[in-house]
């Protein structure tokens, strides 16, 4: 995204400061200025003074709102004012987050605040082999950003030792939860020293994070950009209604009509992930997944791609789109609604990141009903939506069917040959009709009732309200 769509750019000086203004070191104000960030961001006006005294604080945000400089760029500063020899297999401030690519974004960003500084930043995290990790710990590092799991082993594994962490920053810690590494944490609470300071960083603040908070921190002060557990404002969300096998040939004809830079398709599980990657090839749209498990290398390729443009839908699980931050994302689709309804907003943050507009479109059949429910009891939204149910979706310009030899084969004991698109199966072959079944979305006959036929409460034209961080702002207040 252009730097110059940034709304904390247009509101001048609503946010009272500069980063000039927070005093920073001139090696920190200088990478700032490579990185065209002209103004602070909401949750950095109000984080960045807290940390500079060295006060503990949770900070209540969600991604997309520069949440990570908000406590990089303090700690990268007190780190400068306090230049000193670096004990052996130890950091001075370490960061945990939940995710690998959440990790490796965090690190970016420190190498990138930190780059006219001479800090020693790392990474620790699973998926990869540990050797490099231990080697790199071997002098010790200033910063390290780590997964709790990884973490853990290195301790054990005496390639380090956290009896030198001046900071401690929990970054995402409501997902650290959902995803079970509350005990981690705690483990590693254990290890590092009393005098220190921490940092908690949440989108929400559900009852296990505030305990862990009151256990972790030490009279901290709390900040918040949004209300909790509020949606992105700039967001424009829709739900529509369908029936569950309508699910793979809606999708599609969105993905045409819509008006998508990227799209991000959330799926419930791992497997349903990889199923919607195949129904949207066989509708001759490329789409590639993201999940646990993919191996990381994939993983980053994949990624790569999303973030370079080359892939455009990218299918994911929850746990592996938390460390996603890629600008651009247009549109996030909910194939499945979460059942948490806290995973909803997590998503939908995906899109609308750093300022920008996006769209959330969230398919419910019958059976999700209860969790649109209790999204919009957590949002306090009723969502606009659509009623699809028992109608067609819009006939989309179909490839050739590709039948695959082992199915034809099957069908008529002869030979596929090449380009030859053959009739669909008869009822009595099981694999066959296994395929037709999945498919059959995709090829009924359609009345043109595309997308654009659809009424939206919203449309994309109407002015919506509360689009930049200064609304945000005023509603935190
Ligand atoms: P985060 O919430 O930390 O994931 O940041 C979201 C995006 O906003 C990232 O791509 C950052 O590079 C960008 N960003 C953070 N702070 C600023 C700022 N003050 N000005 C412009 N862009 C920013």
């Amino acid at each position: 995204m252009h730097p110059a769509s940034r709304p904390w750019r247009r509101i001048g000086l609503f946010y009272l400061t500069s980063f000039q203004a927070f005093g920073l070191a001139e090696p920190i104000t200088r990478a700032l200025t490579d990185e065209q960030y002209v103004q602070p961001t909401p949750i950095q006006s109000k984080t960045i003074p807290t940390v500079l005294t060295g006060r503990d604080l949770i900070g209540i945000a969600q991604t997309g709102t520069g949440k990570t400089a908000a406590f990089a760029l303090p700690l990268l500063h007190r780190l400068s004012l306090n230049p000193h020899h670096l004990e052996k297999k130890s950091c001075r401030i370490l960061v945990l987050s939940p995710t690998r690519e959440l990790s490796a974004q965090i690190l970016d960003s420190f190498n990138a605040y930190g780059k006219y500084l001479r800090v020693r930043t790392t990474l620790a995290i699973g998926g990869v082999s540990m050797g490099k990790q231990v080697r790199a710990l071997m002098n010790g590092v200033d910063v390290l950003v780590a997964t709790p799991g990884r973490l853990l082993d290195l301790v054990q594994n005496n390639a380090l030792r956290l009896n030198h962490v001046e900071a401690l920053v929990l970054d995402e810690a409501d997902r650290m939860l959902d995803m079970g590494f509350i005990h981690d944490v705690r483990k590693i609470v254990a290890k590092v020293p009393i005098k220190r300071q921490t940092l908690l960083f949440s989108a929400t603040m559900p009852r296990e994070i505030t305990e862990l908070a009151a256990q972790m921190l030490r009279d901290p002060e709390t900040v918040a950009v949004t209300p909790q557990a509020t949606t992105v404002d700039s967001v424009d969300q829709r739900i529509i209604h369908l029936d569950r096998a309508a699910k793979p040939a809606v999708l599609a004809e969105l993905l045409r009509s819509e008006p998508i830079d990227r799209a991000l398709v959330f799926t419930r599980t791992k497997h349903g992930a990889d199923k919607v990657v195949r129904s949207l090839a066989k509708a001759g749209i490329a789409a590639e997944a993201i999940h646990g498990n993919k191996s990381q290398p994939q993983r980053e390729r994949v990624l790569a791609a999303f973030r370079e443009g080359k892939v455009r839908t990218l299918i994911a699980t929850d746990i592996a789109a938390r460390g996603i931050d890629v600008t651009g994302i247009s549109h996030v689709f909910n194939y499945d609604l979460p059942n948490i309804p806290e995973s909803y907003v997590h998503r939908i943050g995906r899109t609308a990141r750093a300022g920008a507009d996006g769209v959330a479109i969230s398919f419910c059949d019958a059976e999700e009903k209860p969790y649109l429910r209790d999204i919009e009891k957590l949002i306090r939204i009723a969502i606009p939506s659509t009623d699809r149910r028992g109608t067609r979706p819009a006939q989309a310009p179909q490839p050739k069917p590709q039948w695959r030899p082992e199915q034809q084969q099957q069908r008529n004991g002869k030979p596929h040959r090449r380009g030859q698109p053959q009739k669909p199966a008869g009822r009595h072959q099981p694999q066959a009709r296994a395929t037709v079944a999945h498919d059959a979305g995709a090829r009924q006959a359609q009345p043109p009732e595309g997308i654009g036929g659809v009424a939206f409460l919203r449309r994309k034209s109407e002015p919506r309200p509360n689009r930049d961080f200064k609304s945000v702002h005023r509603a935190a207040r």
